[in-house]
């Protein structure tokens, strides 16, 4: 028996079915032979995504690359939302006519939502360290946690065209169908979405609440467990105070009450950005099997 077309047969055996890959691209490396771990894990990858790429592909759509990291906002990166790429893990789908974004959970399992960029609407790419930047209309997307060798090779695949304006798009995590805005339900399919303004007036009240209405449950039972120690704090520093001098013992407390005030501030900013990221179904989630 020959050997030669090993690698390869065994590489497509491990891809997702009922999706169309571009072999060359999705696995630029193969052809000496053997398989790498990476290769592996790409088509891997692949495979905990198909089923929210079975339903979105169009008919004749082909993939040609995908990689997975976390997604960055400038927001995220500049308040307590460095945390944030444990509730943002993103499968990043390459195909012939958009970058699809899908949120995912550690295992790579499709989770929350779901966006779009189409191709046309692609400034410019760069990418440094592990980071691939994408640029549209509205918005620079950071992409984290990229592989150096695989950042280098999508940005090799990522053209710009750069003439249309527009930005991401959103996808319903039920129909899939695009749209530009943020609307309370889908167009098409009627499915019914999460409210940006409600989950941040929740995290306003009380740190983690308005994560917690968004559905990123471990995330929020660790910012209402820091909102608690924080009030615990505040409230053991007025009490004793206010019962020694009166009224007046209010002011040593006065300056953690401001930041417990600021936590609060914060955290209903980032939780908005957070749902602003894409159309949170109201009693569902990406499809994962
Ligand atoms: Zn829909």
């Amino acid at each position: 028996m020959p050997r030669g077309g090993q690698p390869e047969e065994e590489l497509k055996a491990l891809l997702p079915a009922s999706v169309a890959v571009r072999f060359d691209e999705m696995f630029p490396d193969t052809r000496n032979g053997r398989i790498r771990r990476r290769d592996r894990k790409r088509a891997e990858l692949l495979r905990k995504v198909e089923p929210v790429l079975q339903r979105l592909l169009a008919p004749t759509e082909v993939v040609r690359f995908a990689t997975n990291g976390a997604r960055q906002l400038m927001w995220w990166l500049l308040t307590a939302g460095s945390m944030n790429p444990f509730a943002n893990r993103t499968t990043l789908v390459l195909t012939d006519k958009r970058v699809v974004l899908i949120h995912t959970d550690w295992k790579n399992r499709p989770r929350m939502f779901a966006n779009q960029l189409p191709l046309d609407r692609i400034r410019a790419t760069s990418g440094r360290n592990s980071y691939i930047f994408i640029r549209t209309g509205r918005e620079q997307l950071m992409f984290h946690g990229v592989k150096r060798s695989e950042a280098r090779h999508l940005r090799g695949l990522l053209y710009s065209t750069a003439s249309k304006k527009g930005g991401w798009q959103n996808l319903c995590p039920r129909c899939f169908a695009a749209t530009d805005s943020a609307p309370p339900a889908c167009e098409t399919c009627g499915e019914v979405f999460k409210s940006a303004k409600k989950a941040a007036l929740r995290s306003l009240m009380f740190p983690g609440l308005g994560d917690f209405y968004l559905g990123y449950r471990k995330y929020a039972m660790l910012e209402i467990l820091g909102g608690a120690v924080l009030w615990a704090i505040f409230l053991s520093t007025l009490v004793p105070a206010v019962r020694a001098k009166g009224s007046e013992g209010a002011l040593v407390a006065l300056p953690i009450f401001a930041l417990v005030a600021l936590v609060h501030v914060c955290d209903a900013l980032l939780t908005r950005a957070k749902a602003r990221t894409g159309l949170h179904s109201k009693d569902g989630a990406l499809p994962s099997e």
